[in-house]
């Protein structure tokens, strides 16, 4: 099979509400929609959705790589997805975004030609996940109050934002448990808003409230503060914003619990699987996230949990907050409860 075009359309969601973490307020997100043409019919679909503190790039820069990859992968067999990445890699390091585009358009190219859906093409035996939604920062009554309504929408999983002064951030999760109950799944992700001493006074005070785990507490480049955290705490430290790449993967064992992965901090699903085989291999969980993207990302996210035992901790809530009309398909949810089609490949249609 060869490639024969790889065609790129700009997207712009708007969230309902605009959502607070401890480094950003975030109304909305553009995202920069991958099609890729075969010569025998098939087509593929992926998504670049690049959030530049995180990931380094944006969409100009991820729409001018894909135009270069575009000359560069033509001819090639998007079934060999490891020949793929090397010619990616070798051309630009980085730009993670834009090689997840092309990345997830070659898997679900490849589960097509198989007949399958990719959750079963990745290994996968059951096509549902349970996801958490995520709360961004507010006062904690609005937190503890949006916190419940989630949970009356069936949700059994919440993740936290916080990340702000300690006071205010114990006296939140304070009031989510309040308001939910001792039975619903609570995560807390700092996004590096504490340092080293906040963050161990932090696991301590919140030990009470029965916390799943606290995501990236300190700064990213802090590998050794993860790795005191992680001794001083009794509950589990995972890293998202310190792992990019299984080499990453590889430095943070020993420093955390798990790893948060996602498509577009790793550059796909090829990568994303390395991630997981290190974290595993050093006895780590891995969870799996999302940025900005649209349902297209979110449901090759999707299949690779339900194919990926070791994600034990599921995050792929962004279209609950914004869904565009210009992409159907993918997964199906009551509440946290997804569920994946048995269509072949990705499962998603797309106005291109
Ligand atoms: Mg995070």
């Amino acid at each position: 099979m060869k490639i024969t075009d790889i065609q790129f359309e700009k997207m712009t969601f708007t969230f309902h509400e605009p959502f607070k973490i401890a480094f950003a307020v975030i109304e909305g997100y553009d995202t920069l929609v991958v099609k890729l043409s075969t010569d025998e019919g098939l087509a593929g679909y992926g998504e670049a959705a690049p959030l530049g503190f995180v990931t380094g790039d944006n969409l100009d820069t991820a729409l001018a790589l894909g135009q270069e990859y575009r000359q560069m992968l033509l001819g090639q067999d998007p079934l060999a997805i490891a020949r793929i990445h090397q010619l990616m890699d070798g051309a630009y390091a980085g730009n993670t975004s834009i090689k997840a585009a092309i990345d997830m358009a070659c898997y679900d190219i490849a589960a097509q030609k198989m007949g399958v859906p990719l959750w079963k093409y990745l290994g996968g035996s059951d096509p549902e996940v349970v996801t958490d939604v995520t709360l961004g920062m507010d006062t904690p009554e609005r937190m503890a109050a949006k916190a419940l309504e989630w949970v009356e929408g069936g949700f059994t999983e919440l993740k936290v934002k916080l990340g702000e002064d300690p006071g205010t951030d114990l006296a939140r999760m304070q009031a989510i448990r309040k308001a939910v109950g001792p039975h619903i799944v609570l995560r807390i992700d700092a996004n590096q808003g504490w340092d080293v001493k906040q963050s161990i006074r932090m696991a301590r005070a919140l030990e009470p409230l029965d916390i799943d785990l606290i995501e990236q507490p300190v700064p990213d480049w802090d590998l050794e503060g993860l790795r005191r955290v992680r001794d001083a705490s009794l509950i589990p430290v995972a890293a998202d914003e310190s792992c990019h790449s299984p080499m990453d993967a590889h430095r943070l064992t020993g420093c955390v619990d798990g790893m948060n992965i996602k498509l577009m901090k790793c550059g796909g699903i090829y990568q994303a699987l390395k991630i997981n085989a290190v974290a595993e291999s050093a006895g780590l969980f891995c969870m799996i996230g999302c940025m900005g993207e649209s349902k297209i990302a979110n449901t090759a996210a999707m299949h690779l949990a339900a194919a990926t035992p070791n994600i034990r901790k599921v995050d792929l809530d962004v279209t609950f907050f914004a869904e565009g009309a210009q992409v159907r398909g993918g997964f199906t949810s009551e509440g946290g409860r997804c569920r994946l089609s048995d269509r072949p490949g990705l499962g998603i249609d797309v106005d291109f």
